[in-house]
């Protein structure tokens, strides 16, 4: 028996419709043919783009023999993801996207000589995968949720990351009423300072006491202007030493932050334990682990309260999704860290809405308004602090090039051209 395309399909049901004139045949007879029937897709192509948004971040498109297109998005690690994912070109043309955890799997072990233990490797890696899902849902006619185990929820609850916390920025309460009144309920900043005149040293950061008073000052500023019901946040950065980590922690208390971010840098889980260990912020932490084996002491210690792995970085969705199912084995919570567009903003909410444990996901576009909200062709995403997780097949959103152009990265390629 002949072999049902996809292509074909359409142009069968495409001449009935128009014989009978009836709407929507092409689409009946498509979902009447076994998913195991129709032919295998094949990878014909990948490209990519840079913009410049938070940092890099580069767009992948895998293309197929049947016309349809993947995307995927990858962050902060990105910069060398182009010639990263140009040296995957090879393997992958030919090979059928559908199996997405097989691939992924493939170009790690194939890159333990060179990198993929994380970082760049790992971050291309993110990206190349969440492309891969992309397309295997539009394949299936399905959204990623559904692929990751289903819904357990319809909304995402964003948190807002902003810098109005200056008690001595005239405009930072009026900043900070805006953002409740977009219906967050949960903001997050900085209270790390490179440039604080308290300093000692440039290079050392051990906070004086200057420093961390206004750490404590910034913080109760904040919470004075907000309404209690609306969780707070704060990020060190990793910057800081033990010492300085365990004193904010404890100065920070009467707050009732819902966390405190990565008081100490990331490699010593040790030393992160320890400061869990000295106070009851809770401490969140993990943007700068890669894959389940960069959490997997992390959680076995007890050295977080809260994780956060970044999907466009950490490993991609899937690898997110059992790294999140590690935590839900002790009880601990996912907020997962997000800088990236919508695109990579709406393909993490499908994971975000397929686990367990989901706390809040980090929303960092509060000051490029006009680029997040023409950057896909659905328009804005994110409505009074949530977004309802599309049912559109893949991902769900398409960018808008016309308007991402405007922040490619000057002197890269677009997808080729
Ligand atoms: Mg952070």
């Amino acid at each position: 028996m002949k072999k049902l395309s996809r292509r074909s399909i359409f142009g069968v049901a495409g001449g009935l419709a128009g014989a009978f004139s009836l709407r929507g045949l092409s689409a009946a007879v498509q979902d009447a043919a076994p998913v195991y029937r129709r032919p295998r897709l094949k990878i014909t192509d990948i490209k990519t783009a840079y913009i410049t948004a938070h940092g890099p971040q580069l767009h992948i498109r895998i293309y197929t023999d049947q016309g349809l297109i993947g995307q995927g998005e990858a962050t902060d690690a990105a910069t060398g993801g182009a010639a990263i994912i140009a040296g995957w070109r090879p393997f992958l043309i030919g090979k059928d996207p559908l199996n997405v955890e097989a691939l992924w799997e493939q170009i790690r072990t194939m890159g333990i000589f060179a990198g993929a233990q994380g970082g760049q490797f790992t971050t291309a890696l993110s990206g190349l995968e969440i492309a891969l899902w992309d397309l295997a849902g539009k394949a299936l006619g399905l959204p990623i949720y559904q692929l990751l185990g289903g819904k357990m929820r319809d909304r995402v609850r964003v948190y807002c990351d902003s810098a109005n916390h200056h008690p001595d920025d005239p405009k930072a309460k009026e900043k900070l009423h805006e953002i409740a009144d977009m219906g967050f309920t949960a903001v997050k900043f900085d209270i790390d300072e490179a440039t604080d005149p308290a300093r000692f040293d440039r290079v050392n950061w051990t906070a004086s006491n200057g420093e961390i008073d206004r750490m404590v000052r910034e913080v109760a500023f904040v919470r004075e202007v907000l309404n209690k019901r609306i969780d707070l946040a704060v990020d060190m950065h990793g910057r800081y030493d033990m010492t300085t980590g365990k004193r904010v922690a404890i100065e920070l208390e009467p707050f009732k932050l819902l966390w405190l971010e990565e008081p100490v840098p990331p490699e010593n889980i040790d030393a992160m334990r320890e400061i869990r260990q000295s106070t009851k912020t809770p401490i969140c932490c993990g943007e700068n682990l890669f894959m389940r084996h960069g959490f997997r002491e992390l959680l076995e210690k007890r050295a977080a309260d809260i994780i956060m792995p970044d999907m466009q970085k950490c490993g991609g969705l899937l690898e997110t999704r059992k790294i999140a199912d590690l935590a839900h084995t002790y009880y601990v919570p996912v907020a997962p860290h997000c800088v990236v567009s919508p695109i990579g903003y709406m393909a993490s909410c499908h994971v975000c809405a397929a686990i367990p444990n989901f706390l809040t996901l980090e929303w960092h576009w509060i000051g490029r308004l006009p680029l997040w909200r023409d950057f896909v062709k659905e328009g804005e995403i994110i409505q009074k602090g949530y977004v309802t997780v599309t049912d559109r097949p893949g991902i769900g959103v398409e960018m808008n090039d016309e308007a991402v152009r405007k922040a490619q990265r000057p002197g890269t390629p677009w997808f080729g051209a």
